[in-house]
């Protein structure tokens, strides 16, 4: 500002010197009131100029003119510049903030003070069925229509979490959501929210099984403390005692057998996926099965009054010679669970066909019987831990509902899946499909 008026001064100054030397006092007054005025307005001309320039002009180009102006013209294109770089710096921070909100697996909506939507990431739009654009200065509680959400930003107290349904779309279950406010700045208002459908779920999954495990286990243990109370309070005949003594080893082995079940899934889940390093020879693999359902169909042809034989025309085709490359304690358990269903469940005189074959898909297993089939409402629950549909012919013939579970569980963790087909009167066949880099030929 000093520059100017200094400019202005000496401009009067230099007009009416001379003036005043050759005419006098009252001239030189005027010529210099003449030389400020005409300064005035060239300097008006150029500050317009400077400000037209700065307004247009890139703050990176030289400066067109010389002199004071020029400078501060200059001095003032190098604020501007700092000024630019400062927001551009400014906004990039914000980017990259809002990216990292954005990118959170959690809903992140920010709320005015009076509860108006202000920003929400994409996760907080699935969950809550917001549309960023359209629901921008709504309130949330008329987007939310949740009662217990209703309550829950009316309150005073956030401070615990609620649950709520959050938006379903159209192919999966409701979700459910876990959400928490957080108060910020002034009044403003953070809502948190978080998908806990797969932990409520995994919830009621422990909590059925826990409830699963306990009623199985009490049955046999209602019936063995029975008979114990009975033998200790009665005084029976020996052959009496003899047939009591042999049902409570019946219901022993009931529980046995379910813990043994219990434990064998248990060790599935808790081990590592079987790698390629162990050789399981086939032939001598399948003999073992063969083996244990000719045993098992002698046990039941025995329970059926048959005398001696097999209750079944158990058919094994030819084993063919490869080594398998997975856990031989899980094969084994997966297939003879699959056999001796075969063999439990179908009547006697059935057929049972066993065999291995080779497809584009891999190494397939098969067990084929000709027993009641199964319903197809059944099929895509059979293999969850406890589901029965003969729960009868189950019981009767020691099953746990865990076998189909650990099959399914063990051709999994050996890369391939277990397929069910059956059809009610036809008969059904169980197969277990494992990846082709899973066989070997033998080399003997
Ligand atoms: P379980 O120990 O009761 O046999 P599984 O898990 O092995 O349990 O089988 C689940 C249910 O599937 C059985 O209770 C039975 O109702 C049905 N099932 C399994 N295999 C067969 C089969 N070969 N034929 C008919 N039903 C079968």
């Amino acid at each position: 500002m000093l520059v100017p008026i200094l400019e202005l001064v000496f401009a009067g100054v230099v007009v009416a010197l001379p003036v005043w030397w050759w005419t006098g006092l009252t001239q030189a007054v005027f010529a210099a009131l003449l030389a400020v005025l005409v300064y005035a307005i060239v300097l008006i001309w150029k500050t317009h100029r400077i400000e037209q320039w700065l307004s247009q002009a890139d703050l990176h180009s030289p400066v067109p003119w010389k002199g004071v102006w020029a400078e501060i013209a200059q001095r003032v294109q190098r604020l501007l510049r700092q000024r630019e770089t400062q927001t551009n710096m400014a906004e990039q921070r914000l980017q990259y903030f809002l990216q990292a909100i954005q990118a959170s697996p959690n809903g992140v909506t920010l709320l005015d003070a009076q509860g108006r939507i202000e920003w929400c990431n994409s996760t907080a739009s699935s969950h809550l069925g917001m549309d960023v654009s359209r629901d921008l200065k709504q309130h949330i509680v008329h987007l939310v229509r949740d009662p217990v959400f209703a309550k829950y930003i009316a309150a005073n107290d956030h401070t615990a979490e609620v649950v709520i349904d959050g938006r379903a779309s159209s192919l999966t279950q409701t979700p459910k959501l876990s959400v928490q406010l957080h108060m910020y700045g002034e009044g403003q208002q953070l809502l948190l929210t978080r998908d806990i459908t797969s932990v409520t779920l995994a919830d009621a999954m422990r909590r059925d099984f826990v409830a699963n495990v306990s009623h199985e286990i009490r049955t046999p243990l209602t019936v063995l403390a029975g008979f114990v109370e009975t033998l200790q309070s009665i005084p029976l005949p020996p052959e009496e005692q003899q047939r009591y003594l042999h049902l409570m080893a019946v219901q022993a082995d009931r529980m046995q057998s379910l813990v043994a079940d219990l434990l064998t899934l248990s060790q599935l889940e808790g081990s590592l996926p079987p790698g390629l390093h162990e050789k399981v020879n086939l032939p001598d693999l399948m003999s073992d099965v063969a083996a244990d359902a000719q045993a098992l169909s002698s046990v039941l042809s025995g329970l059926e009054g048959e005398q001696g034989g097999l209750l079944h025309d158990l058919v094994f085709e030819p084993v063919p010679h490869w080594s398998l490359l997975g856990v031989r304690s899980e094969l084994l358990s997966a297939i003879t669970n699959l056999v001796s269903n075969a063999v439990r469940y179908t009547p006697p005189g059935g057929v049972i066909r066993v065999g291995w074959s080779r497809t584009a898909e891999g190494a397939i297993f098969s067990v084929s019987d000709s027993g009641p089939g199964i319903a197809p409402e059944h099929l895509p629950r059979l293999s969850e831990r406890f589901y029965r549909v003969d729960r009868s012919r189950s019981r009767e013939t020691g099953g746990t509902g865990l076998g189909l579970a650990i099959a399914k569980h063990v051709v999994q963790r050996h890369g391939g899946e277990l397929r069910i087909q059956s059809q009610v009167g036809q008969g059904s066949t169980f197969m277990l499909v494992l990846p082709a880099a899973r066989i070997e030929l033998l080399s003997d």
